[in-house]
């Protein structure tokens, strides 16, 4: 088809998200003339909807092995790329490219601008200073690598390249322009691709009065998972985290985290949650410190007293579980009243009906698996010239920071290898 004496670029980069654009600054950086294709009219659309629009971008856990711990199985694969550009790599790299950072709980890392932009801004920054030509409502419709290695777009426009990164994402939030475009076109060239299932997924659950609550987080609550009224797997079955409530059911990382037991629970028996908003007072401290503020405020109403103990948006719910009167005087509470809802804020119960879809997981499972990929330099060990970073590769991971990180690693390794198919000086 194609055929021209020499490419059109060294490098062409398919997708403009966290992976593909590191891919593309650091192939430019390595000397290589690079064109990034992305089929949204902006890029990084998904990045700015990370970690709830201020993006988790790392997680600072600086001993590598015990970060590729986070990869399970995976994680032997992970070596190469991690000893070529680290955690410690990654905050050296944005704070050098204008984005002070900040560490939160369980070592998660953000920008300290608390928003997103700041990351995408960085990159494309990186991506400028290489000189990147980036030609966005482009989306790549097919690719080629045999003889040539070219890709067509929609638009009918084909661009030759000696290497080719593959930065398209997985299927996850497909309104981010993630729809699973690089599985086929890999499929197509005849490589093996996992079929995905979501990994890290809010889940829908049945109380209204949670769905109430919605926008309404806890940075650590306790949750239990029951079966059958029965904790199945300790291990597996109790977490502490940040939850946050939605409009339809749970979501946060510590949900997240916990969506494939919930999943699997759910096809054994009866699953419900029990939620413990205090999880490091037990129930007679916690009975304790409620009846000491209800001493100091015997007169007031119990709907502006509890202001002071649990959230305000949680007030309400509380009284209408517990049938209280929120006008009522808190003088006019019975022990019994009190040391129930002390009880209920310990456990509350939430039933989990399903899993929200592949559309609105955070991370999907599936893509090439690593066993294809020569993760020294992150090409294809079939396709060459055919680089694969970030959501495209098949790689499990908890909620953290961990996929972001994973994009940065991929894409700095394939964005210097796939340079090295430049042509010679
Ligand atoms: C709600 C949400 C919150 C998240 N929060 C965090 C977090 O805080 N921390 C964390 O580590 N991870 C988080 N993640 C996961 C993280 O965002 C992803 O792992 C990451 O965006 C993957 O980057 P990527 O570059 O591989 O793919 P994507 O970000 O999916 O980017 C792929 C790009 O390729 C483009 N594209 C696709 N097909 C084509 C085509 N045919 N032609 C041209 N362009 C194409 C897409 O439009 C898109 O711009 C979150 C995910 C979601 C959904």
């Amino acid at each position: 088809m194609i055929s021209k004496k020499s490419p059109d670029y060294d490098v062409i980069v398919i997708g403009g998200g966290p992976a593909g654009m590191m891919a593309a600054g650091r192939a430019a950086m390595c000397g290589a003339s690079v064109l990034l294709l992305e089929k949204n009219s902006g890029l990084g659309k998904k990045l700015l909807i990370s970690g709830g629009g201020r993006s988790n971008f790392t997680n600072a856990e600086f001993d590598t092995s015990v970060l590729l711990k986070k990869y399970g199985e995976r994680s032997k694969f992970l070596h190469s790329p991690f000893a070529q550009f680290s955690v410690k790599d990654t905050f050296q790299f944005f704070e050098s490219h204008g984005m002070p950072t900040k560490v939160e709980a369980e070592k998660r890392a953000f920008p300290k601008s608390d928003t997103a932009r700041s990351v995408l801004d960085a990159l494309v920054h990186f991506m400028k200073e290489g000189g990147v030509v980036v030609k966005t409502e482009s989306e790549v419709k097919k690719v080629v690598t045999h003889n040539d290695t070219y890709v067509v777009t929609e638009k009918g426009g084909s661009y030759s390249a000696r290497a080719i990164v593959v930065s398209t994402g997985g299927l996850s939030h497909p309104e981010t322009g993630s729809t699973g475009d690089g599985f086929r076109f890999l499929k197509k060239l005849g490589t093996a691709v996992n079929t995905g299932n979501a990994s890290l997924v809010p889940i829908r659950t049945r109380e209204i009065w949670g769905h109430a609550l919605s926008g309404l987080a806890f940075a650590e609550a306790k949750i239990t998972l029951l079966i059958d009224g029965k904790v199945k797997d300790k291990k597996q079955g109790v977490r502490v985290g940040k939850i946050l409530f939605t409009h339809t059911g749970l979501s946060g990382p510590a949900i997240l985290n916990m969506s494939m037991n919930i999943g699997e629970a759910l096809e054994q028996g009866v699953v419900t949650l029990t939620i413990d908003i205090f999880p490091k007072e037990d129930l007679g401290a916690l009975d304790k410190r409620l009846r000491a503020l209800f001493q100091q405020n015997l007169n007031k109403k119990t709907r502006n007293v509890l202001k002071e103990f649990i959230p305000a948006s949680l007030v309400d719910v509380t009284l209408a579980q517990h049938a209280l009167d929120g006008e009522r005087e808190v003088n006019g509470i019975t022990k019994e009243e009190r040391t129930r809802l002390c009880a209920w804020l310990k456990a509350m119960i939430i039933t989990p009906t399903r899993l929200m879809g592949k559309d609105k997981a955070v991370v999907t499972s599936g893509g090439i698996a690593l066993t294809d990929i020569d993760t020294k330099t992150m090409e294809s060990k079939k396709l060459k010239k055919l680089y694969v970073v970030g959501d495209v590769l098949d790689v499990d991971r908890p909620s953290g920071g961990y996929s972001l990180q994973l994009c940065w690693t991929t894409g700095w390794v394939a964005g210097t290898h796939a340079a090295e198919k430049k042509k010679g000086p």
